[in-house]
């Protein structure tokens, strides 16, 4: 599955939709997500574990001993199940078995409930302590209180305990009954703050992730973000037997800009460039800030012709650009420099990157605006340089 990249980038706020459904998140924030889901399913399950075992001499003051020892069965082997889904937590990767684990939560815990109301024979029951056992289901919902999930997914584990409570309520004859009524609006409320606290928590994640993965200035990837997702789309590519290709763009003369017009308007350059390129490239591209005023541009499945006139079409069209930069009506053109490298056997991302730099220098030297391909019989040329780059390990 390829990164939603498009919908990453122009994102800075969390639109309500990535609130509502997990299904517009891109593949990195569910990966994050559920690495963060794993911990919280682990502590949670071993929490519950321990508390269930704890009640136990509660069982055996209030409950007839009957009824203490069936449900005492019940509360070990709810205690053993929740113990197994904390040490075995670790084996589930994709969000999908996340979420599966999660569910796990609101069923045991109902069917542990609607054992309970046999046992203790609910609703006729003359049990002093019995509402304690009839507040279960409030306590089920309140513990999900500290995942932070999507409004669908909150809603699903919800429905579990709410289609439980009907159920039993219209068995034992007094679904709606006005003595009721009070419990349902607690549920309700109950209900309504546990979804906005889940999904307040992942609106809190959302914002900590794009900050740490977007530039503040352009609001594109920024470099960790960028290297990372380059390394993938490269393995992805070699695997597939695709080629791929990277463009490292530099703006011309930057620093003429800043010293002209200040660094506010040096600002809008960069930002009306990146606006600029991003309206040009695929869904599938990857671009981001390398630092300063150069740019990356990852395209998978792109044989080094086809990136060579990618890149002379953005060097026309970059030349024709026209950037206001909000003085007098006025706007400003740029020129860039592009490096372009394409993948080859034994390449790693710091080598190709290191060949697209090479490349740079060299239209750097012959003038600038335009660009040169650093081609592969070429690899060995600058060993020294290479095997440096090499070195340096991309995470
Ligand atoms: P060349 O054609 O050789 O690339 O020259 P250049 O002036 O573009 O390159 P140089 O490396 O000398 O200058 C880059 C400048 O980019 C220096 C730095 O102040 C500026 N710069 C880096 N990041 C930012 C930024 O976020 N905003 C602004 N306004 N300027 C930046
Ligand atoms: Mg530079
Ligand atoms: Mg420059």
């Amino acid at each position: 599955m390829r990164e939603n990249i498009s919908k990453t980038i122009k994102s800075k706020v969390p639109y309500f939709y990535d609130l509502w459904s997990s299904q517009a998140h891109s593949l990195s924030f569910r990966n994050t997500r559920s690495d963060y889901l794993r911990s919280r399913i682990m502590m949670l399950s071993s929490v519950l574990a321990v508390l269930l075992i704890l009640w136990i001499p509660f069982d055996i003051l209030f409950l007839t001993s009957d009824q203490s020892i069936k449900i005492t069965f019940a509360r070990l082997f709810l205690s053993c199940f929740f113990f197994s889904l904390a040490l075995k937590n670790h084996q589930y990767n994709s969000l999908t078995q996340i979420q599966f684990c999660i569910t796990l939560f609101p069923i045991s815990l109902n069917i542990f409930y609607l054992y309970c109301s046999v046992v203790l024979d609910f609703p006729d029951s003359n049990l002093n302590y019995g509402y304690i056992y009839t507040l279960l289901p409030i306590i089920h919902v309140a513990i999900l209180t500290i995942l932070p999930i999507t409004f669908k997914e909150s809603l699903s584990l919800l429905s579990i305990t709410a289609i439980t409570q009907i159920c039993t309520d219209y068995y034992a004859g007094r679904l709606f009954a006005p003595e009721y009524l009070a419990i349902y609006w607690l549920q309700s409320v109950l209900a309504l703050m546990v979804i906005w606290s889940q999904v307040s928590k992942l609106h809190m994640l959302m914002r900590l992730y794009r900050q740490a993965i977007l530039d503040p200035l352009t609001g594109i990837y920024n470099r960790r973000m960028l290297l990372q997702l380059g390394k993938k789309n490269m393995l992805e590519c070699e695997l597939k037997g695709e080629p791929f290709s990277v463009l490292l763009f530099d703006i011309d003369k930057f620093k003429r800009i800043n010293d002209t017009w200040g660094h506010s308007v040096g600002d809008k350059v960069l930002t009306g460039f990146t606006s600029f390129v991003q309206s040009k490239i695929r869904k599938t591209d990857l671009f981001g800030r390398y630092g300063g005023e150069e740019f990356v541009l990852f395209l998978p499945d792109c044989p080094p012709d086809t990136a060579i006139k990618i890149s002379n079409r953005m060097l026309i069209a970059i030349r024709d650009l026209k950037l206001p930069i909000n003085i007098d009506n006025q706007s400003l053109s740029i020129t860039t420099c592009i490096g372009i490298s394409t993948y080859s056997e034994n390449d790693t991302l710091a080598s190709m990157l290191e060949r697209a730099d090479l490349a740079l220098y060299k239209c750097k030297h012959s003038g600038r605006d335009c660009s040169h391909f650093h081609p592969i019989d070429l690899h060995h040329e600058n060993d020294e340089r290479l095997k440096i780059a090499e070195k340096i390990s991309i995470n």
